[in-house]
């Protein structure tokens, strides 16, 4: 059976994690909107070429060149057995082409997890990552520190937090993910295609949750 399935959840909710360990258990392809854009463009194909172009212009890429592309990949071998999409939809007339891309293929969406967690629980996970500045390894100051305080093990390069992992941004971020996220989240429900995930500090949590439920 085919497992077309959706998640979404806020910068530092494991999203990443979760469907690294998630896919291969399922036999199925994680497809993260941001790669995939970076790999139409990089095949060069017609479609990839118009991708570029609003890229390169710093425009927004229109929803139906994306559902064109989403569509391809859909057709790809790889995906035969089900998707795991990350990074779309982000609004409801993306979920409405989606919806309407999936039915046309006879696929319809199984479920859509959503990671939920707590803004303290992502501040702790974020705000203590770290990572060369020289050859960019990361390290975390709790789970994965350096040997010596603020210098990289393998080249002695200096140990830098992004701007991205500062807590103010971090809660900057987790506010806009609600408020944009939060009708997407009534349109699945409506649905009854929500499924509500919580994040957890170990991340075999989150995967046994999902796994129970699509086993059920
Ligand atoms: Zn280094």
């Amino acid at each position: 059976m085919t497992q077309d399935l959706i998640i979404l959840g806020a910068p530092g909710a494991g999203k990443g994690t979760l469907a690294v360990d998630l896919c291969p258990a399922l036999g199925i392809k994680h497809i993260s909107t941001g790669d995939l854009l970076r790999e139409v463009i990089a095949s060069g194909s017609p479609l990839g070429q118009e991708i570029d172009g609003y890229v390169k212009s710093g425009a927004l890429v229109p929803d139906d060149l994306i559902g064109r592309m989403i569509k391809d990949t859909l057709a790809a071998d790889a995906c035969r057995q089900g998707i795991l999409l990350d990074g779309f939809p982000r609004t409801i007339p993306q979920a409405e082409l989606l919806e309407k891309i999936l039915a046309d293929l006879g696929r319809p969406i199984s479920a859509v997890f959503y990671l939920s967690v707590e803004l303290d629980r992502v501040i702790r996970r974020l705000v203590n990552r770290v990572s060369c500045q020289q050859c960019g390894r990361p390290y975390h100051l709790i789970n994965l520190p350096p040997r010596q305080a603020g210098i990289c093990d393998v080249c002695g390069g200096v140990l830098r937090q992004r701007e991205d992992d500062k807590e103010e941004t971090i809660r900057k971020r987790f506010a806009t993910f609600l408020e944009k996220t939060q009708p997407l989240i009534d349109f699945y429900q409506n649905k009854n295609l929500l499924v509500e995930v919580q994040a957890s500090d170990d991340p075999q949590v989150a995967l046994n949750f999902v796994l129970k439920y699509l086993a059920r």
